[in-house]
């Protein structure tokens, strides 16, 4: 007998029929003989719809309160989800963060799991229910609800997995695994069958949406074998472990984020100190700087640009304005971009990776206006208006297509 966690996403519990779809996944799994702990998202677009409700009483709606009704968003699935499971007459129940056991750090909206007390959750299986864990949210030390942030269910199911010992993590979605790039908007994405946990958590955190970069980071810490596969076809999916086998896999994946902004200081003093001054303004407000380029000086001054979040660009924008290092130079500040990674543990070794990428997006015309590389990625920074074809591009030179 093995004790089994699966994870369902927003897509999947979207409505009854999809439900009744994944409790049929899950009976399956329970009349094996399994130990079957679920964790599931809030249905199809809840949690976006529960933000927008909160925006209609209040533009800065309080965290706690906000943690509270998003909360509900995961509550309502798992419970919905339970009862689906039952109607196939499975015994199940539904456990709210807090009655699973996890005990969080008091940053609403981006709570740090801390602990989690796993006795009712075995006193659930004892029982030989399917334990239905709503996602993403848990207790703080003031008894408050917290929430993981956006895509924190992923993390509830990793967490679990970890503190139960769990001989599979499963996730379940609405394509057949983790591709080489996004097979919804791309022509001829491959499903790959192995990645590392570091190559997943580069994609991860470069854009590709299918797993979040949190789950996939503490999946790496505890060594947790993650399988991702559909809620729809029972195909083989794609595993995420240490160490893979598809060692000539040179490229891995091609990512798009476009949550991203540039920011360029054109014209502050060519002299030491500058960019520290600069950067360790925004770090003391925990802004998070990505690409940085500068310019080699002339006539005493230079340049720096450097890409953050959408989110932050007004405040880093307002912080740097105070500063007043551009003797009255406007700031520039360009949401319009997009950065387009590749992604892939063997790039380390076989140089050409990145003078194939730049030869792809010359071939489609498109200006790179920043470069950042890694061991295991290279990413640049473009117009927005041409994300699109320059994934497609990209993706092509490395897994052409037929
Ligand atoms: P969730 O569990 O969050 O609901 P989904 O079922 O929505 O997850 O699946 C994740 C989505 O991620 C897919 O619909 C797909 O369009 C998108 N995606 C982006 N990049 C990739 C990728 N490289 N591989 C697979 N899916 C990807
Ligand atoms: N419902 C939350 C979100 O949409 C958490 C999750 O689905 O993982 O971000
Ligand atoms: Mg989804």
């Amino acid at each position: 007998m093995a004790l089994i966690v699966q994870k369902y996403g927003g897509t999947s519990v979207a409505d009854a029929d999809c439900l009744r779809n994944v409790a049929r996944i899950i009976a399956d799994t329970y009349k094996k003989g399994d130990d079957v702990v679920v964790v599931v998202s809030a249905q199809g677009d809840t949690t976006d719809d529960l933000i927008a409700k909160a925006k209609e009483i209040t533009g800065s709606p309080q965290k706690r309160e906000l943690d509270v009704l998003l909360s509900a968003g995961e509550t309502m699935s798992s419970a919905l989800l339970a009862m689906a499971v039952q109607a196939l007459g499975c015994p199940a129940v539904s456990l709210q963060g807090w009655q699973a056991g996890f005990q969080t750090s008091s940053a609403y909206g981006s709570a740090r799991i801390k602990t989690i007390q796993t006795e009712r959750l075995k006193v659930e299986l004892g029982r030989k229910n399917v334990v239905i864990v709503a996602g993403f949210q848990g207790i703080c030390r003031y008894d408050d609800i917290t929430t993981f942030g956006r895509g924190g269910s992923d993390t509830t199911a990793v967490a679990l997995a970890a503190a139960l010992h769990a001989d599979r993590c499963q996730f379940y979605k609405d394509v057949e695994g983790v591709y080489t790039c996004d097979p919804r908007k791309v022509k001829g994405a491959q499903r790959l069958s192995e990645i590392t946990y570091d190559e997943m958590l580069e994609l991860a955190t470069l854009g590709a949406q299918v797993l979040n970069n949190r789950a996939v980071e503490m999946a790496k810490k505890y060594n947790v074998e993650l399988e991702v596969l559909s809620s729809y076809a029972r195909n083989p999916g794609t595993i995420v472990k240490e160490v893979t086998t598809m060692e000539k896999m040179l490229v891995r994946g091609v990512t798009k984020d476009t949550d991203t902004a540039r920011i360029s200081v054109v014209g502050v003093a060519d002299i030491p100190g500058v960019a520290f001054k600069i950067f360790s303004k925004l770090a003391a407000k925990d802004i998070n700087v990505d690409i940085i380029l500068q310019s080699v000086g002339r006539d005493n001054t230079k340049d720096i640009s450097f890409t953050v979040s959408r989110a932050h660009a007004g405040e880093a924008v307002g912080i740097l304005e105070a500063m007043d290092l551009t003797a009255g130079l406007p700031l520039v500040c360009d949401t319009q971009v997009a950065k387009i990674s590749v992604v892939g543990a063997g790039m380390e070794t076989h140089p050409g990776t990145a003078s194939k990428m730049f030869e792809a997006l010359y071939g489609a015309d498109i200006n790179i206006q920043m470069i950042s590389t890694s061991e295991i990625k290279i990413s640049v920074l473009i117009e927005q208006a041409q994300a699109d074809r320059a994934v497609a591009a990209v993706h092509n030179a490395f897994f052409p297509e037929g």
